[in-house]
């Protein structure tokens, strides 16, 4: 999947100065691209008796919505503070460039539930980390996580020893 790194776009010093921005517009835009990433994504997972995928605002909304379609499950927003209007829970981390928190509905997931998290980039982990806390601490379980991008020099993988991490794109 390495040549999707052809329609991801590099913007330096985004959103600030010495943060080199991985753009997915671009691919996005590409019908076939999009496709062939969104079937990429859910391959490892089509047998894992996934009930619900999970998805952090804001890009994860859209590979997360196309991914619960490709596997037939419902979908569970992961939003930022003060988005969703019923009871929620919430995770405090760190990210790449800041400090931010996840809210989730807290009646959103049950212990029924086999849930595959996705976004569109893994970089310290600290997202995916405080998404996987959310899950479980509602009795879900975490059968996996799903990114379009990891940038392997921060570690993200590391804060996920624990789980299943599928990475279509390194850097
Ligand atoms: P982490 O918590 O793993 O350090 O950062 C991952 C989060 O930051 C993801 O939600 C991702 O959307 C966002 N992010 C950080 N850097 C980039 C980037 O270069 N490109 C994109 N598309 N997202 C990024």
């Amino acid at each position: 999947m390495e040549h999707l790194k052809n329609i991801i776009r590099d913007i330096p010093d985004f959103p600030k100065a010495g943060i080199l921005f991985r753009d997915i517009t671009p691919l996005l835009a590409d019908a076939e691209s999009l496709r062939e990433t969104v079937n990429a994504l859910v391959a490892p997972y089509r047998d894992a008796g996934i009930t619900a995928i999970a998805a952090m605002e804001a890009r994860g909304f859209i590979f997360g919505g196309l991914a619960a379609d490709a596997l037939g499950t419902g979908f569970v927003p992961l939003r930022k503070p003060g988005k969703l209007p019923y009871e929620t829970i919430s995770e405090s981390y760190d990210l790449e460039y800041g400090a931010a928190s996840l809210e989730i509905h807290a009646d959103a997931l049950d212990e029924r539930d086999t849930v595959l998290l996705i976004d569109d980039l893994i970089a310290t982990g600290g997202t995916a980390v405080a998404s996987c806390r959310l899950v479980e601490r509602l009795g879900a379980r975490v059968a996996g996580l799903a990114f379009i991008i990891e940038l392997d020099g921060l570690n993200g993988r590391s804060a996920l020893a624990d789980y299943h991490v599928h990475s279509l794109v390194h850097y």
